[in-house]
């Protein structure tokens, strides 16, 4: 038996999770999102601005994203992070993007 919220697998008999405080599931479904999509590196930058610009658009596109390198870029504001999006949406996201490479410290992944 699983926890479909925290993920955690209890022996058979109990019926709730103790943490959660929700029914427990005898399968853990597989996330889709995760499970499904490959996610590619279209565009990477070192301008904490500029993250920020890329994180609104693609958010208005509807485009999910992943972005690498995030956590040392937002605890010391240096390096360089990678923003990545699923493969079908790579080509798209790029024509998107395209307009933002004229920043200095921007590039686009192909
Ligand atoms: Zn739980």
């Amino acid at each position: 038996m699983y926890c479909p919220k925290c993920k955690a697998e209890f022996t058979p008999g109990i019926s709730r999770c103790p943490e959660c405080q929700v029914a427990l599931v005898d399968k853990l479904l597989p996330d889709p999102e995760l499970e499904f999509v490959e996610f590619v590196s279209v565009f990477k930058t070192s301008n904490p601005a500029l993250i920020q610009i890329i994180k609104s658009v693609l958010e208005d596109a509807g485009i999910i994203y992943a972005i690498k390198g995030q956590g040392l870029q937002s605890i010391m504001a240096i390096g360089v992070v990678q923003f990545q999006v699923p493969q079908e949406m790579a080509d798209t996201t790029r024509e998107l993007l395209q307009d933002l490479v004229n920043e200095e410290e921007a590039e686009i992944i192909l």
